[in-house]
């Protein structure tokens, strides 16, 4: 199989609204009158982002869903992705498995894949996805202000508690745990209806990838301003929220969550939890003037996530 078959054959049948899509030279798009386009892109690397053996199936999903993130992070509404892979070789039953998992999340959304790039080399997934607010809507990690709450989305740790467990044997979930971790670590569910739902509501928005407290801290640099967060109220699996205290570097610094965190004016408090019937969404801490998160115990006492005293996830 060539190339060209190799497209035709798994990523140029399905639906599209681009004017051209896949077979020419570049795809031609209509975006919405009134509207900001929002691009963004993010690669996946074999042994760095997943292992050589990940289900297909899944990695088809992610590739998108980290995507498909960034664009919830902005309020947008996806709309187009171009996909770059780097295959060390034609397996027919991997690329279907992929491709299945790209396009049922793609349907889900609405997006269409309408180009990319095919090339032979060590397994890498690249996706670039194009979205849209209406003209100036987007939602910026530089929009928090000085008593905004702090709010995210979902569940915070279970990633991180999967690799944890793929790479170590200190820690033992009983396998139902697991088995939600594994699934939240190899397919997330990207937030982006809440996304969209947040804009004229929230201030500041980011999602969350590389642990909750270091995307916080983007959008508390990026505003130059500082919060406080609470270490009882950070959403988590109910195994890991027994264990909070001794796991609170896998609940609140763990990577790979693809939630939402994001700031908002206590005026609107009501009208975000209300929100919950798109996920559930949980008010987490507050921004204050100054700048750096302060995590903290019930007692008020400031925790700090150094290595020394959190070898179960430090190493
Ligand atoms: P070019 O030589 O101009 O780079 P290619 O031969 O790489 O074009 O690709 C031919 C067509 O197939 C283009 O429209 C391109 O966008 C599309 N394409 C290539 N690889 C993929 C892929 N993995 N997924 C979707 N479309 C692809
Ligand atoms: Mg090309």
């Amino acid at each position: 199989m060539n190339e060209f078959e190799l497209i035709d054959r798994f990523f140029a049948g399905a639906a599209t609204d681009a004017r051209v899509g896949i077979g020419d030279d570049a795809a031609i798009v209509q975006p919405s009158p009134g509207c900001d386009l929002h691009l963004a892109v993010d690669a996946m690397v074999s042994g760095r982002h997943f292992f050589a053996d990940a289900d297909p199936r899944g990695l088809g999903h992610k590739a998108l869903a980290v995507n498909l993130s960034d664009m919830a992070a902005m309020g947008a509404t996806p709309r187009w992705a171009l996909l770059s892979l780097a295959l060390p070789a034609v397996d027919q039953a991997w690329l279907t498995a992929f491709a299945e998992g790209f396009f049922a999340l793609a349907r889900r959304y609405g997006v269409s894949l309408v180009g990319g790039d095919t090339t032979a080399g060590p397994l890498t997934l690249s996706v670039t996805i194009a979205g849209e607010t209406r003209r100036g809507a987007g939602l910026l990690r530089s929009a928090a202000t000085v008593g905004d709450d702090v709010w995210v989305s979902g569940s915070l740790g279970l990633a991180a508690l999967a690799l944890h467990c793929y790479q170590a044997d200190d820690l033992l979930p009983p396998p139902e745990v697991l088995a939600r971790c594994r699934l939240k670590m190899h397919q997330p569910e990207p937030r982006v209806d809440l996304g969209r739902a947040l804009v004229g509501l929230a201030h500041a928005a980011i999602d969350v990838s590389d642990g909750f407290l270091a995307d916080l801290g983007h959008i508390l640099s990026c505003s130059g301003v500082g919060a406080e967060v609470w270490l009882d109220a950070l959403p988590t699996d109910p195994w890991l929220g027994e264990r909070r205290q001794a796991l609170a570097a896998m609940i609140a610094a763990g990577g790979d969550d693809y939630e939402l965190c994001f700031t908002a004016p206590v005026a609107v408090r009501d009208a975000i939890g209300a929100l919950s019937g798109l996920c559930p969404v949980s008010r987490v801490g507050r921004i204050v003037a100054g700048g750096g998160v302060r995590l903290l115990a019930a007692d008020g006492q400031v925790i700090e996530l150094g290595r020394t005293g959190f070898d179960h996830f430090q190493s």
